[in-house]
């Protein structure tokens, strides 16, 4: 069962927006609940880390328009009675952001099938669950389910068997629920981030790996959470309502980049000098 980390919401207020944002604890998914909060909606954050939930919580004090879950998005027994409760305390459910991932980065023959199945399982499974869940909460008044992918699911690479192959599949899960969704109203598109500075990037990029991106990508830095959040706010605004099963890439030209040789590239590139990893 989903775990309520502290207090009931405040009152029904059927007029004001709600959106749900998975892995909303900490990272992009913060950054895209406190973009939905500042657009003056209520948001339910669901994410499997209670302590940083909990905290995220404590630092937002707004208990009447955020709802705090703890839930694991792989888990179809955790999300439906957590989808549920949001239903109950807000009564409409206007956006879903499929945000909760996991990277495990190794190469192919060092890459144990449960590693492989519980990325598959979260990034993949988990936007499934979170979405069939909440399509029937937003049939009523219509609504936007944005998927976040990346880079690497547009892009193969080295040691991303199963985080590449998860984000390519949930790019096609994108296209698959849009054809259904689209017909009762609800658009369901996606968005697809470079590097960004957060917990996660810090994980798995080391300096070496920073300096790569830096000199890879034609805006010679990582993105902003914030930044992500604003592609994630256009999609499912009224702003973009013809736009349905598109991956939008929010990566500074990364995937735009075909033959991109950082020796090339340097040749011609002021930038690279200022830009050093930190
Ligand atoms: P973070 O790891 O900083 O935050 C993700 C949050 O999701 C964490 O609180 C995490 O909890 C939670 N989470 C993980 N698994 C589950 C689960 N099964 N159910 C519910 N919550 C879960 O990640 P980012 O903010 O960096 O990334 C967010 C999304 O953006 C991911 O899908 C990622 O793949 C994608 N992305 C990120 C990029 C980057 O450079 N940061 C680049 C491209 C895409 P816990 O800490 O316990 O794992």
């Amino acid at each position: 069962m989903p775990s309520r980390t502290s207090h009931a919401p405040g009152v029904r207020r059927p007029d004001v927006p709600v959106a749900v944002v998975t892995g909303g604890a900490r990272g992009i998914g913060l950054a895209i609940a406190e973009r939905f909060l500042a657009e003056g909606h209520r948001v339910a954050l669901l994410d499997i880390d209670r302590k940083t939930l909990r905290a995220t919580e404590r630092r937002l004090r707004d208990p009447d328009r955020v709802l705090a879950l703890v839930c694991d998005v792989s888990n179809q027994e955790q999300v439906k009675p957590a989808i549920r409760r949001v239903a109950k305390a807000f009564g409409r459910i206007d956006a879903l952001v499929n945000n909760a991932g996991i990277a495990i980065f190794k190469p192919v023959h060092e890459t144990k099938l449960a590693e492989w199945q519980r990325v598959l399982a979260v990034n993949l499974g988990g936007a499934f669950i979170c979405t069939q869940a909440c399509a029937p909460v937003m049939m009523k008044n219509g609504g936007a389910v944005v998927n976040i992918a990346s880079i690497s699911g547009l892009r193969a690479s080295t040691l991303r068997v199963a985080y590449g192959t998860s984000k390519a599949a949930l790019i096609h899960l994108t296209k698959q629920y849009a054809a259904e969704l689209g017909t009762v109203g609800i658009r369901v598109n996606c968005v697809a981030p470079g590097p960004v500075d957060t917990a996660m990037a810090k994980l798995v990029h080391s300096v070496a790996i920073r300096q790569d991106y830096y000199d890879t990508i034609p805006l010679n830095r990582y993105g902003t959470p914030e930044e992500i959040a604003a592609a994630v706010f256009f999609l499912c605004s009224h702003e973009a309502s013809y736009i349905n099963g598109q991956t939008l890439a929010a990566d500074g030209g990364f995937e735009a980049l075909g033959v991109g040789l950082p020796t090339l590239r340097n040749q011609f590139n002021p930038m690279r000098e200022r830009r050093k990893p930190k």
